[in-house]
């Protein structure tokens, strides 16, 4: 494998080359936090950020979408919306490329999903390596400190420059058309190794108690316990855990009908399984009516059920569920530390 190296007093006209042949979605800076959103300039783009508020995922499962556009009455008839318009995601961390990983096997498997599908295609992924570690982030004990794989190019900022690895030929054409980069000598690699080997110094200053790998067998031996009632008393059911959780999916399907009461949209917008009416179906029955129910849920979703298919627990460890939950009760690390020292 061989590394480049990009000045960073080269990056702008790297970026500034993107940003006129591509639409370029990348990292901003919102106030105090972090978003995604469209580069207009490269002074725009943040490459240094520790965390964001919503994960990547909006790219490629938008929060609200048209399936199809459908007519009824007496010549009723169906056309697909699919969303392939190419683009470039500039600044993923690993733990979001593993999410982006997990994601694109759920969606391919079953009856294949065109809709996300076609939006992966569609799209050139240039990962970054942390250079900071978020408060409540854990993702070096979810295997996903660094990746190999699942980016056109990867980032790591060694400090006057950045060394950049292809993942891809789409990466390579993008890197030799688009930018001034040179091998990377021996030294420069080495300070790649340790500029990770040190930010995942730093995150492992908090995680998980035990191998990750143990997680489906913890909570095999969890179900009845008492502490899903006394931690889930205090959740607000407000589904924010859900909503910025990178391996999060779940979607409901509804028809938008025209004020003709003939053309209409079927959307699918995303919905969570902490939300009071998730389970909720047409007779009225709630198969998780109590909040105990449904936070348990969320675990053993992540924890065990995806499991069987991902062979990997379906968290990540970006830490923004805990962040991002009032009364600080959605933190896997807690969760999971918690259920193993019940259990000596
Ligand atoms: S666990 Fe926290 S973030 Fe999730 S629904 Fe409950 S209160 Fe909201
Ligand atoms: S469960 Fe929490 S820490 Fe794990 S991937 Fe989702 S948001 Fe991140």
């Amino acid at each position: 494998m061989e590394l480049r190296l990009i000045e960073k007093s080269d990056h702008d006209f790297f970026v500034q080359n993107l940003i006129h042949h591509y639409q370029v979605e990348g990292v901003k800076r919102k106030e105090s936090a972090f978003i995604y959103g469209l580069i207009k300039s490269p002074e725009e783009l943040c490459l240094d950020f520790d965390c964001t508020l919503i994960p990547p995922k909006k790219y490629f499962l938008p929060p609200k979408e048209a399936l199809f556009q459908f007519a009824s009455g007496p010549a009723p008839e169906a056309t697909p919306v699919i969303a392939d318009d190419p683009f470039i995601l500039f600044g993923v961390h690993p733990y979001d490329l593993k999410a982006i990983h997990q994601m694109d096997r759920i969606f391919a498997s079953g009856v294949p999903d065109p809709h996300y599908l076609k939006r992966r295609e569609a799209a050139l992924i240039i990962g970054v390596d942390p250079i900071r570690v978020a408060p409540r982030a854990f993702w070096a004990d979810m295997g996903a400190a660094t990746i190999s794989n699942g980016f056109d190019l990867m980032f790591t900022d060694i400090g006057e420059s950045f060394i950049v690895e292809t993942g891809s030929s789409k990466g390579e054409a993008l890197l030799t058309q688009y930018g001034k980069c040179r091998p990377a000598t021996k030294e420069e690699a080495r300070e790649r190794v340790s500029v990770r080997s040190r930010v995942s110094h730093a995150c492992k200053k908090r995680g998980i108690a035990f191998p990750r790998r143990e997680i489906p067998t913890l909570l095999k031996h969890s179900w009845d316990k008492i502490f899903w009632e006394e931690w889930a008393d205090k959740c607000l059911s407000c589904g924010t855990c859900n909503l910025v959780c990178p391996t999060c999916y779940c979607f409901d399907v509804k028809d938008d009908m025209n004020l003709d009461l003939i053309h209409g949209e079927r959307m699918r917008r995303w919905d969570g399984c902490l939300l009071q009416d998730f389970a909720k179906v047409a007779t009225g029955e709630n198969f998780r009516e109590t909040r105990a129910s449904r936070y348990r849920h969320r675990f053993f979703r992540k924890g065990l059920y995806l499991f069987g298919l991902l062979d990997d627990v379906a968290c990540v460890g970006c830490g923004r569920c805990a962040s991002g939950c009032l009364p600080d009760i959605a933190d896997p690390v807690n969760v999971f530390n918690k259920l193993r020292e019940d259990e000596k």
